[in-house]
């Protein structure tokens, strides 16, 4: 996920997100602060013998606690829903396919697996293991940091983790011809394709009954292009399931960032691989921001550590989601022309310029 191609608090933030000029709600408003270990009940992992999350923990997302007054309209609707839920004594509604015991979870980085993790084994699934296999993310000094903080997040709850390769020349050998596709493109369908039928390959030769990806949890995703892979890959093996569910709701979406906020995971800034950081930075220098930064205490925009679940889930709201695409899309048009991809860029300078000029503030794209 790169949810934080762009930290709205930091520079301008659009109204409609969150009013700046109030206090940002601490977590104390919010939050339990309970560590997500808390939630579960402890019963041994068939695969490495520790305690791990089970069905019969209660899922408490928010437990419920008062958003402060002026929190966004989606949070206190999900906020109404998850009281609701816990009212009538439910721990989750995802429910895995028939006759699915055993889950391998395909993980991306923490903050996508944080929420799911916690929904999938309040489910009636017996065991969720989590799988890091993402040779696409550049480079690797990104890809350490987020598997280091994805293995000790597997850790501190008790999950399994199985660290596979990172196996990043066959990624770029796949990805050829493809190099300046638009994200949710052709790329992004061979890239999920790829780590999808490696996920399906060990589930198969390991014994699960159905594969998830966490990459299914974030709104930057396509969630049908990303649902298409893994259907494709489990079709690859007779008896496999894929574990399709709505993980995008603003329930899973609070929680997600309930949990990254109480970890204090590491904010990403672009999807993960070197195209899109090209991307990414490209559209930040068109638009004066700084560039991305690759690990550090200091992110090149806004905090780099999540900190606010409310500020946090704002970012990844489904205007800004839009907005990113239908302005990415047009400078991925330009495709391998370097000279209309500068003359696009410089649409989006002037633009900027322009709104400074006439005072009008449509929300400035942090990318
Ligand atoms: S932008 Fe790159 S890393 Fe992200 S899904 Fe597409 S190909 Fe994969």
């Amino acid at each position: 996920m790169h949810l934080f191609r762009r930290t709205l608090s930091s520079i301008r933030l659009p109204t409609r997100f969150w009013k700046s000029a109030h206090p940002r709600p601490t977590l104390t408003l919010l939050l339990s602060h309970r560590s997500p270990r808390h939630y579960f009940s402890s019963k041994a992992c068939t695969g490495c013998n520790k305690a791990m999350p089970t069905q019969s923990s209660k899922l408490s997302y928010s437990e419920g606690g008062q958003l402060p007054s002026d929190a966004p309209s989606w949070a206190v609707a999900a906020s109404e829903r998850i009281r609701e839920k816990m009212a009538k004594g439910l721990g989750t509604t995802a429910v895995p396919p028939e006759g699915v015991k055993r889950v391998l979870l395909h993980s991306c980085c923490a903050p996508c697996s944080g929420a799911m993790v916690e929904e999938m084994c309040a489910s009636k699934v017996d065991e969720v293991v989590v799988f890091f296999y993402n040779p696409n993310i550049h480079p690797k000094k990104e890809y350490d940091i987020r598997k280091e903080e994805n293995k000790r997040y597997c850790e501190k709850i008790g999950v399994t983790f199985i660290d596979c390769d990172y196996d990043s020349d066959n990624w770029y050998e796949r990805m050829k011809g493809m190099e300046f596709d638009p994200e949710r493109g052709r790329r992004c369908t061979e890239c999920f394709d790829m780590r999808m039928e490696r996920t399906a390959l060990y589930a198969v030769e390991n014994g699960f009954d159905a594969i998830a990806t966490t990459n299914a949890t974030s709104r930057w995703k396509d969630e049908k292009q990303v649902n298409g892979s893994g259907f494709r890959a489990a079709a690859r093996y007779e008896g496999l399931k894929y574990w399709a569910y709505d993980w995008q709701t603003d329930e899973m979406t609070l929680r997600k960032y309930e949990i990254s906020a109480n970890e204090r995971f590491y904010k990403q800034e672009y999807c993960g691989c070197s195209y899109s950081l090209r991307d990414s930075n490209d559209w930040r220098k068109a638009n004066g921001i700084p560039k991305i930064q690759i690990g550090g205490e200091s992110a090149g925009l806004g905090e780099r550590y999540f900190t606010d679940p409310l500020v946090d889930a704002a970012e990844e709201s489904q205007d800004v989601v839009d907005e990113f695409f239908a302005q990415a899309n047009e400078i991925a048009e330009a495709g391998r022309d370097v000279k209309e991809r500068k003359k696009r860029l410089s649409v989006y300078k002037d633009r900027r310029k322009n709104e400074a000029h006439d005072g009008i503030n449509n929300g400035l794209n942090n990318w």
